[in-house]
């Protein structure tokens, strides 16, 4: 293949077109200021798309009243998804409520909140290396995965939204935050069913989803380790996205995802079969989609300057330069125990900009699931109310680091913060 190397000069590079880079690319565009942002597959929407997890979690409450808490980017994603019919806004389940939108559509709903901002989106980049000079980050190094074409990017700020800690290796002090142990959350291979009905299987809960599965396993009609599993019924009512089965798969080693893809769609048949067999509402259903990307749920972040624990999580911790809030229970998918452990805190919580201040990186943010957190943490911040607040407000803060002249890790708390609130963010 015949490759053709250019350079690219810009003022803020987002990395990674998940629901975090997406939110960031949003909130970093503004006239004069020129913003790229460089995804590796064709859409944006990353493990929201590409893993089929449509239901936005986190963006509410799990307290009382269930409020919202996540605003901002959500509300910017929220009006594209209704023009576009594909948003069911706070639909109430057994223990939470939560946004569900239509995979297709909100990767349809991303672009255009994206372009409508003047983003330069260069899709089908994969980022394969980065320079610095000293804490510095000098350049970014892409390759077009449809042309070879090679591009060197030139930033004056990045965001690491990559959904793990891309640049942290790259620069000579950056650090790179490993989960506890080395354990990390199991991984699933979510698909989607067409032909539902949809009114019945909204009415399965949770509970009844794996008492039928303890009945299948009794019969021989399952045979995976997991005996859980959640549906949720897409806009339209006659469609759902399955999440039922675990697949064990480490992002950082290539073999492991590549077994993780293959055994992921054998689980999934063996899933279908059984909804088919057993979960009312889908008599009729048939096998329509199984997502082309694996559903990784855990992977490395970036050290930064502060490192959100569970115990800041248990005690509702309210920080002083809080960028976004949230509440999600710590929902833990044990691989190596073969359990789904949920902890509630009774208590909302916030996300220092602290957490997202890379150590050892002067003008590179984190945000999404790629903040600094413990794995206690992570099981918790890492749904998409907190990705879409925490790339909000790491978009925020590059554009406004660059308009000031300031360091990120000087920049005015205070501004960031009003700036956050006026732009719709949810704040306490
Ligand atoms: C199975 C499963 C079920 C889940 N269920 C829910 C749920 O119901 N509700 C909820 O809110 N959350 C759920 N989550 C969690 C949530 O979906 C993710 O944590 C969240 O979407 C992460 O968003 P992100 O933008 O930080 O990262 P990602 O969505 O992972 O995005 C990272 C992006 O970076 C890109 N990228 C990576 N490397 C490169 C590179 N080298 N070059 C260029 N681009 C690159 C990727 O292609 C991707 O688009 C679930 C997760 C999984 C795996």
């Amino acid at each position: 293949m015949k490759t053709v190397s250019s350079t690219l000069s810009c003022d803020i590079l987002v990395l990674g077109g998940g629901s975090a880079g997406a939110a960031a690319a949003w909130s970093a565009s503004a006239p004069g200021i020129s913003v790229v942002l460089a995804e590796k597959t064709g859409r944006l929407g990353g493990t929201a798309t590409n893993g089929l997890v449509s239901t936005l979690c986190g963006c509410y409450s799990s307290l009382g009243e269930r409020r919202k808490i996540s605003g901002g980017a959500r509300d910017a994603l929220a009006r594209e998804l209704k023009a576009l019919g594909g948003l069911d806004e706070g639909v109430n389940r057994d223990t939470h409520r939560s946004d569900i939108c239509d995979p297709e559509l909100l990767a349809c709903a991303l672009d255009r909140m994206v372009l409508r901002r003047g983003t330069e989106l260069h899709l089908s980049t994969l980022v394969t290396g980065a320079s610095f000079d000293g804490e510095r980050l000098l350049s970014v190094e892409t390759v077009n995965t449809e042309s070879g074409t090679r591009v060197v990017i030139l930033p004056k700020i990045a965001v690491d939204v990559t959904g793990k800690a891309l640049l942290a290796p790259f620069a000579p002090s950056g650090a790179v935050l490993s989960p506890e142990g080395g354990k990390l959350q199991a991984g699933t291979m979510v698909f989607r069913m067409d032909s539902v009905d949809g009114k019945t299987a909204r009415a399965v809960s949770k509970d009844q989803i794996a008492s039928l599965m303890a009945e299948a396993r009794a019969k021989g009609d399952i045979t995976q380790e997991r005996g859980n599993g959640v549906l949720t019924v897409l806009p339209g009512g006659t469609a759902a996205i399955v999440n039922a089965n675990w697949v064990k798969a480490d992002p950082s080693v290539p073999l492991d995802v590549t077994a993780g893809l293959t055994g992921g769609r054998d689980k999934v048949l063996e899933n279908a079969r059984f909804f088919r067999k057993y979960v009312p509402g889908f008599e009729r259903a048939v096998l329509s989609c199984i997502a082309p990307a694996l559903g990784v749920r855990e992977a490395s972040r970036t050290e930064c300057a502060y490192t959100l624990t569970e115990e800041d999580i248990m005690e509702g911790r309210l920080f002083a330069d809080a960028v976004c809030v949230g509440s999600w229970p710590m929902e833990y998918h044990d691989w190596e125990r073969n359990r789904l452990v949920y902890r509630w805190s009774g208590k909302d919580y916030t996300i220092p900009y602290r957490s997202l201040l890379p150590r050892g990186m002067d003008n590179v943010l984190a945000a999404g699931r790629n903040i600094s957190v413990t794995s206690g943490a992570y099981a918790s911040s890492r749904v998409m109310g907190q990705c879409l607040a925490t790339g909000h407000a790491a978009g925020t803060a590059a554009r406004l680091a660059l308009r000031s002249g300031s360091l990120l890790r000087d920049l005015d708390r205070d501004l960031l913060r009003k700036t956050l609130l006026d732009e719709g963010a949810i704040l306490e």
